[in-house]
């Protein structure tokens, strides 16, 4: 996708603090984050939310639930514990229309 950010990332023409990489997925550091860990973590197939999960791209939601595993193990939160989650339109607030997971761990996070 030509003017999405996240897919620059993933290419390098926007720097980003890169933690994981694989074939599929692709992680680095929120530039704004909300938690000592706030890792985003996004396909590298364009997708733009949770919305358009289909047979032929489902493949890549276990691939990042697999890479958030070895990221929280890397980053020392696997004990502690995390939250992963993903915002899907409006209502949710999603701002950055290609489908990634935040990953927020490193304290008590809180709820409502
Ligand atoms: P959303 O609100 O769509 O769920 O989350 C988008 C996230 O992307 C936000 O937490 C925001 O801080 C982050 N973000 C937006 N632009 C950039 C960027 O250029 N680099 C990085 N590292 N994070 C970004
Ligand atoms: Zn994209």
């Amino acid at each position: 996708m030509e003017n999405c950010i996240f897919c620059k990332i993933i290419k390098g023409e926007i720097p980003s603090t890169v933690v994981y990489e694989d074939d599929m997925v692709f992680a680095f550091n929120d530039i704004n984050p909300i938690a000592p860990v706030h890792v985003l973590i996004i396909p590298k197939n364009h997708m733009s939310s949770v919305m358009e999960i289909n047979l032929s791209n489902e493949n890549y939601i276990a691939e990042i639930h697999k890479a958030a595993n070895k990221i929280a193990e890397k980053l020392g939160i696997a004990e502690s514990g995390f939250r992963l989650i993903t915002n899907c339109g409006k209502d949710a607030g999603q701002t950055v229309f290609h489908l990634h997971y935040h990953l927020l761990g490193g304290k008590v996070l809180g709820w409502g």
